[in-house]
């Protein structure tokens, strides 16, 4: 078999969710998708495909390490590049499967658990009363979910410099009765992780995760920029409030000195974003050996999500999945299915080949990203 085009379609969704086509000499097609890569992203796979055609498709480790080490001058540690292979990578797999009629789970060594368990990112913001919290919460927890994310940051601040991220007193107290707030509602058996967005300095983010550890949280997201990892492991440190980030990290370089620093409770890469499946599941290995778990960012559609759960299923350490949509309808109606691939909080694996979910192009052209093409 051999590859001979590779197209591209993009749709408005969380950002923009960038569609990668792999066509062969063979009736079988492969569909991938990434995030987060922009229209930079849909240049570089332009500008690739030539390279991609004539190719064997199914040597996907080996085309993902070429063109990575051939543009390693052009941003082949990390960003657009790297989702852009990112996206081709998760369609050469969706192919491989379908190719050889086995789910993409079975070519990664097998599975570790039959579902995967989803939170949900929860509308709950700063400034909201209690009344809200709780609502916002119900919402998701009637939906089966076991566990949501907050976000604390943001919202008007009197007299805020937004280049300094030193909490005032009133920004810390309004984070942390948010905090107390949806996990109040939750109840005891329900997880509940708070997102800072990287905004916060190393004392502002000491003094929150330390007032926070009364809670119990499932984790804290992020609470000091990504790029200084001994920062985020003097946070980590100070505190018993688990720590999560990676979520702004690519490839299993750029992971590396997290782990074997340790300067992590949890790792949050974001699968269709940073790597792809193989790439993932080598850096969820590298964190295994730490006995560091596995929770995967994730805003792509339901193909980059079951996308990721072929990886969720395939390492020991995998704790939980996130799902953005709890508002839009773009969810369910973009793929062939029309069912919600989340039942109860969890995704289910099916015997499907290759990926297991396919994009319905018709619903997805009504969302096309404007100025873009459409799988030409
Ligand atoms: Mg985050």
């Amino acid at each position: 078999m051999k590859i001979t085009d590779v197209k591209t379609a993009a749709t408005r969704g969380h950002g923009m969710h960038l569609w990668v086509r792999i066509e062969t000499d063979s009736p079988f097609t492969g569909i991938g998708e990434c995030v987060h890569g922009g229209a930079q992203a849909i240049a570089i796979i332009q500008n690739l495909r030539q390279r991609l055609i004539g190719r064997d498709p199914f040597a996907i480790d080996a085309i993902f390490e070429e063109m990575r080490r051939r543009h390693v001058f052009d941003g082949g540690s990390a960003g657009a590049l790297i989702t852009a292979l990112t996206g081709i990578e998760l369609a050469l797999w969706d192919l491989k499967g379908k190719a050889l009629s086995v789910p993409v789970y079975e070519l990664l060594g097998g599975k570790f658990r039959e579902k995967i368990r989803v939170y949900a990112d929860c509308e709950v913001n700063p400034g909201m009363d209690f009344g809200t919290v709780r609502h916002a919460v119900d919402s998701v927890l009637e939906k089966g979910f076991t566990a949501f994310k907050i976000d604390v940051d943001g919202g008007e601040y009197k007299n805020k410099d937004r280049f300094n991220w030193t909490t005032s007193e009133f920004e810390h107290e309004r984070m942390v009765r948010l905090i107390e707030m949806a996990c109040t509602a939750a109840g005891p058996e329900i997880g509940v992780a708070a997102d800072v967005h990287t905004r916060l300095d190393v004392p502002s983010a000491i003094r929150l995760a330390r007032d926070c550890e009364q809670f119990h949280l499932l984790w804290l997201e992020e609470p000091v920029p990504p790029e200084n990892i001994d920062a985020m492991r003097e946070v980590k440190r100070s505190t018993s409030t688990p720590i999560c980030c990676g979520e702004n990290l690519y490839l299993r370089h750029g992971f590396r000195e997290l782990i074997e620093k340790q300067a992590a409770d949890i790792i949050m890469p974001d699968i269709p974003k940073c790597g792809g499946l193989s790439e993932c599941r080598k850096i969820a290995n590298l964190a295994e050996l730490y006995y560091i778990p596995l929770a995967p960012h994730n805003v792509s559609s339901p193909i980059g999500t079951m996308a990721s759960c072929h990886v969720c299923a395939t390492v020991p350490n995998f704790l939980i999945i996130e799902f953005h949509w709890t508002q839009r309808d773009y969810w369910t109606t973009i793929i062939q299915e029309k069912r919600d691939i989340i039942q109860d909080g969890y995704i289910a694996l099916t015997d499907r080949p290759g990926i297991g979910v396919e994009l319905d192009e018709s619903v997805a052209r009504q969302h096309q990203f404007p100025g873009t093409t459409w799988f030409e």
